[in-house]
Order: C-alpha cells, then structure tokens, then sequence
C-alpha cells in the first residue's frame, strides 16, 4: 500500500456533510467526474465530489493557488471529459491529489478556503455527465462464481469451459451506448428463439437482466505494438466507476454462438458518474484471490509478486430493485446481489496486460469491464439469470410481487463502497437506470 496524508482516516473537511458517518464522499475519497448546473447551457466541465457538494476543479485550482503538477491537472478539469486529465498520468494525478486534500482539509488556511467556497456547487444542483469519452470498451468474464453458475445452467456436467483458469476472457462491447446513471434504458428488441419453436421470432426482449460489474477508465495509453508488463499495468489505470451491464438474455442464448455476445449486451451500459482513483482505494488493496491448489498458476506474463500480494481491491457491490409498485406505495428499493470484486479470479492489473499482451494500444479513456461480480454465496450472485436459474424460480419481493428477470418500470441501482478497519469508509454514489417499454 502506498499511504499517504490524504488517506489518513482523522482527516476531515471543512465542508461538514463530507464528515457525516456514511457519506460517499469524505475528504479520503475525492473522485472525478463531469458536471453542469442542472438546468443551464454551462459547458460542461470537471468537478470533485465532497460531501454534499461538487468542487469545480479548474476554477479550484486557479483560485487556490495550486502549482506545478496540479496546478496543470486541475487545468485539465475545465475539459468537457476527464480524457485530459487522465492522459497525464500519476505523476500529476498524485499532486493534484495532495494539493485537493490539503486546500479542503478542516485546517485548510482562511484565504483558500474562501476562495474555493465560490467553486462550490450542491450535488441536487448539478447534473452529472458521462465522465469520460470512451473510444473503446471490453468486458471481461472474471469471477469463477459467475462463469461455473452461468455454465452449469447451460452445460451442468461440465460447467467450466477450460480456458478460463489459464486466460482472462473478453469480448469487445460498444462504446457508443454506454450511458450515465440516470438515462432511461428502452428495453431492446431482437431476434430470440424459443426452446419449442421451429423458427425465431423478432420483438422485445422477455429476458432483461442485468450485470454487477466495475468499469475501469484508463489513464495514458500504449503504443500499438507495446505490450504493457504486469509490474506497469495499474500506471495504466486512471480510476474506477460502477457499472451495469445490461443484458438480454434470450437475445444472447441465440445469438451469442460462435462468436460471442452482440445485441444482446450492446443496446445499453450505464456507468456511476464519479470515477474513484486508483489513489484513493489504495487503502483497500488485498491479496489476489488465492488459488486453489489444484489450480494452474497464470503464466509468467500473467504472474507477479506484487500484484499476487495487493493486486486484488476490496470493492462490495450491491444491485437493488424497485419496481414501479414499489414506488407506488414508497417502499425503499430491495437488495437483490451484493458480492466484492477482491472474489474475482483475475485481477485488474492481469486484465492490462492481457488486453495488450499482443500488442493492442489501449488509448485514455477505454473502457474495461470487470465481466459480472458474483461471490460464492446464493445471495451474492451478480444477474438475475443466476439468481433465478434462468428464469426456472421467482424471486419474492417484499411489496409481493415476483420477479424472474427485470420487466418495465424497475429501476436498478448500484451501488459501491470500500471499508476497512482504521480507515475511512468511501462510496462509489450510484448507477441508476429505469426501464421502458419497448419501442414499437
Ligand atoms: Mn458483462
């Protein structure tokens, strides 16, 4: 772990609410995102979560006097992306750190603190974007518990595919439909094929699920033909967001053979608006996952001490249902997964390398899925076509309806945080969608 004063869990702000016991935000966190005030044509630019409140980055640093490093990564922030900051790298992205945790630090000096009151905004003021430009995006299928329950539904003998102890899988996904908490997802129409039927049949999905995963956002990119080594590869990591990957099960089960999933995963991807950095989760590194015994150690290119010591990240996610019923009489959404990426069997430094093992560039702002997040436990599986056995048992709400996958009117939110005994708790705030009807 690399610690430092800004991790220090009796650090507190001057902004209060970023001191309440619970916040997502505390002073520890200080993640990045994309903001305007919600209602006007401002330009969009970036801001710091803190507390209740978002900190206008470029103005920030301008009027708190920041210099050097972060005084040109709080520059970046007046971009309408976080592309041109996280193209800078860790060497500006640690100052500009220092210099945000000293400047809103309960003993931050008067001056600055007046200035940056003037570059403060109410997060229920501000509407959040997509963070990032995202010119490329790849979900990987990581968690051991996902693949063999996925698996055994489809093949019970034999549910794990051989390569997956031996290779991080991946497909490419779409850019271009990957959306912020809060857009409206339209359930996607497709071609499915029903086990009964002679022919498929086009229409709306009848199978909408969703995935619990991380997205991470990389930082400077590589050159085509540079593979990026294990002992590099989180340099490569600008930060961490939520993501859900939505998913039409009965598009994928016809679609999906032999190259893998298409239309089925590309109508949507909704992501949390507030990009946690590597930095902060510093605290909450782990182990990786240890391997059984039986198990075949990844190959070399695959293989570091470092990272077999801390490349895994305590990260608890959780997925959580209200439906337009529940709504109706205000029941509070229904936790339906919670699971923690350090269970995943690859780890996020194994995905760098892999992706680039051949040669591929990765550039500022891609995208990679962690694949879905599922623990060992019934309860902490990350998709509703685990959960229900491929539809086979309903799950019980609390307002008394059922559920085998996601129909119109839910809403799923997601939601992240780290904990660890002596340091602060931080948040991943959220990754909302509500669906709708089909088009006609
Ligand atoms: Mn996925």
């Amino acid at each position: 772990m690399n610690l430092d004063p800004t991790h220090d869990p009796r650090l507190t702000s001057w902004i209060g609410s970023a001191n309440d016991p619970g916040c997502d935000f505390p002073i520890q966190n200080l993640p990045f995102g994309i903001f305007r005030r919600r209602g006007t044509p401002e330009a969009p630019r970036a801001a710091v979560a803190i507390g209740d409140q978002v900190l206008e980055l470029g103005a920030a640093g301008a009027l708190a006097g920041f210099s050097g490093e972060a005084a040109k990564a709080a520059d970046a922030g007046r971009a309408a992306k976080l592309n041109a900051l996280a193209a800078l790298g860790r060497e500006y992205w640690h100052p500009l750190r220092l210099a945000l945790s000293r400047a809103l630090a309960a003993n931050a000096p008067a001056d600055v603190r007046e200035a940056l009151e003037g570059c403060l905004v109410p997060l229920k003021e501000a509407e959040l974007l997509l963070p990032v430009e995202i010119p490329d995006y790849t979900d990987f299928y990581t968690s051991l518990h996902h693949a063999t329950n996925i698996g055994r539904l489809f093949r019970p003998d034999n549910p794990l595919m051989p390569n997956f102890k031996w290779i991080p899988i991946g497909y490419h996904g779409r850019a271009s439909s990957v959306v912020v908490s809060g857009s409206e997802i339209v359930r996607p129409r497709g071609q499915t094929r029903a086990p009964d039927a002679a022919h498929p049949a086009f229409g709306p999905c009848k199978r909408l699920d969703y995935e619990v995963e991380l997205g991470f956002v990389c930082g400077p990119g590589n050159p085509l033909g540079t593979p990026v080594r294990i002992a590099n590869a989180l340099e490569r990591v600008f930060g961490v967001v939520l993501l859900n990957d939505w998913s039409a099960r009965d598009i994928q089960a016809w679609e999906y053979q032999p190259l893998g999933p298409f239309l089925a995963k590309s109508f949507a991807t909704t992501l949390s608006p507030w990009v946690v950095t590597l930095d902060a989760l510093e605290p909450y590194r782990v182990h990786s996952l240890r391997r059984p015994p039986d198990d075949p150690a990844p190959l070399p290119y695959l293989s570091d001490s470092d990272d077999r010591d801390e490349g895994g990240f305590s990260i608890e996610v959780e997925m959580y249902l209200r439906t337009a019923g529940m709504r109706d009489i205000a029941m509070p959404p229904v936790r339906l997964s919670h699971a923690n990426y350090r269970d995943t069997y690859w780890t996020l430094a194994q995905l760098v390398t892999h992706h680039t093992s051949n040669g591929c560039n990765l550039r500022t702002g891609d995208l990679l899925g962690s694949g879905t997040i599922s623990g060992a436990a019934a309860d902490s599986a990350g998709a509703m076509i685990e959960l229900t056995q491929n539809g086979k048992h309903s799950i019980k709400l609390p307002g008394g309806e059922t559920r085998t996958f996601i129909e119109d009117g839910d809403e799923l939110v997601q939601r992240g945080r780290c904990s660890r005994d002596g340091f602060a708790t931080i948040g991943f705030g959220e990754a909302a969608g509500l669906v709708l009807p089909s088009l006609k």
